[in-house]
């Protein structure tokens, strides 16, 4: 797929010209993109997605950023669907309302709110919902399903309008987008804008020391813009007028961090979960360019093993598959050289089924297949979901089969139990 590539010039939080790569990575191409066509498939164009930090304010970044159009207009991922999301919605949802106490009848703002399943909770319990989502396909489907939902990406000036429109909101979230939008002062401008005085902004976007400490490359595409630590976001968001009042580490998507920010200045006090986040970033020195270059270290270490491996059981005439064409698909296999490695993926996925996966040309066919073919080695790329693929597919392993996980702690998984990879 055709995509216009730009290139960032300075942090994204603190547009410091001081910002230096740590991580180099295989170029990889757009995810959750699949062809009819092998060929057209297997050379689609690939983009660069090196890691960056500032040396001001820590943050770590890609620069290299694909236009949003190109992006999102055709993202086709909605959340309703995925495992495990309505009942992290759930529980996202109730905290929220609970933090807030916003009376029965107030707006609530999410951005990038994708097919409106998390309105709809708020929904539910009487409160007015607005969704603001680039993606034409999912604004769509929630506009249908009865979430009211303007297909933007948010900003300044749409933010002024909401709140002429709809007036203040009490509660605003952003869930995942806080580090999959180039252009994070708007949104901060924009929270500004449409908070009321009482109100909060909740986020929720990985943790960069759940990502570091895990080694969790997987997450490394371009639709994952920031990879954000407390010490950068505090600062960035003083600078726009807003104070992030609490932290907590979830494991969703293997580590994430949900803040809770109000207005400067609001009633509310800054909770201890704040402070100590900030020293245990601290302590293990996250914002220190050092700790990232270790991190590409292993990563480097990794593919090495990862290629050897592969490259001995080609040799022994195995079949190797892939597992769940998954939006991390093409990054983990650019970044473990797996290129040329898999015979197919299995998915079942109906819009998937019968294409092939961008980067490598790789045939999709459904999960049924790993039974039939039984490949000697299955490589999970639904990374996220390993445990629960491994779990639920113990009858692949009791008859031979392995699952290769890359990570977190990469490994290959047998009937007797894992080998460190
Ligand atoms: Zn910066």
């Amino acid at each position: 797929m055709a995509a216009t590539l730009s290139r960032r010039q300075t942090c994204r939080l603190c547009d410091s010209k001081n910002v230096e790569r740590v991580v180099n990575l295989e170029p990889i191409p757009l995810s959750e993109n699949y062809s009819t066509d092998r060929d057209i498939a297997a050379n689609s164009a690939r983009f660069p997605v090196d890691v960056y930090m500032c040396a001001d304010c820590g943050h770590v970044q890609h620069l290299d950023i694909i236009d949003p159009k190109d992006l999102w207009e055709s993202y086709r991922y909605f959340s309703g669907n995925a495992k495990g999301m309505p009942e992290h919605f759930r529980r996202m949802a109730e905290k929220m309302m609970r933090k807030a106490q916003a009376p029965k009848g107030s707006l609530v703002i999410d951005i990038g709110s994708n097919d409106g399943s998390l309105l709809k909770l708020f929904k539910q319990v009487g409160h007015r919902v607005l969704g603001i989502d680039p993606a034409t396909d999912v604004a769509e489907q929630a506009n249908a399903s009865g979430i009211p939902t303007i297909p933007s990406l948010m900003a300044l000036e749409l933010a002024r309008k909401i709140r002429e429109e709809h007036g203040p909101a009490h509660i605003v979230c952003a869930y995942n987008v806080f580090a999959h939008d180039d252009n994070l002062a708007g949104i901060a401008e924009s929270v500004r804008t449409v908070l009321a005085t009482d109100g909060l902004f909740f986020f929720e976007a990985q943790y960069l020391m759940d990502i570091v400490e895990g080694a969790l490359v997987a997450t490394f595409f371009h639709e994952h813009m920031s990879h954000h630590s407390v010490k950068s976001l505090v600062q960035f968001l003083d600078r726009h007028g807003l104070e992030l009042i609490a932290t907590e580490r979830t494991r969703a998507q293997h580590g994430s961090l949900i803040g809770t920010v109000q207005l400067k200045g609001g009633r509310r006090p800054v909770e201890d979960s704040v402070t100590q986040l900030l020293a245990l970033e601290q302590e293990r020195h996250l914002s220190e360019p050092q700790t990232l270059r270790d991190f590409g270290a292993k990563i480097k270490e990794l593919r090495e093993r990862t290629i050897g491996l592969v490259a001995k059981w080609k040799k022994e005439g195995a079949k190797i598959a892939g597992y769940g064409a998954a939006r991390s698909g093409p990054t983990l296999m650019a970044q473990f050289g797996l290129a040329g490695a898999l015979d197919y993926i299995v998915d079942d996925h109906p819009q998937k089924v019968g294409k092939y996966e961008t980067g490598d040309g790789v045939l999709i066919v459904p999960t049924s297949q790993l039974y039939e073919r039984m490949p000697n080695y299955t490589v999970i790329l639904a990374w996220v979901h390993s445990k629960k693929i491994i779990e639920t597919n113990q009858e692949y392993l009791d008859k031979g089969g392995h699952f290769v996980v890359l990570c977190p702690e990469a490994r290959v998984v047998g009937k007797h139990g894992d080998v460190k990879i």
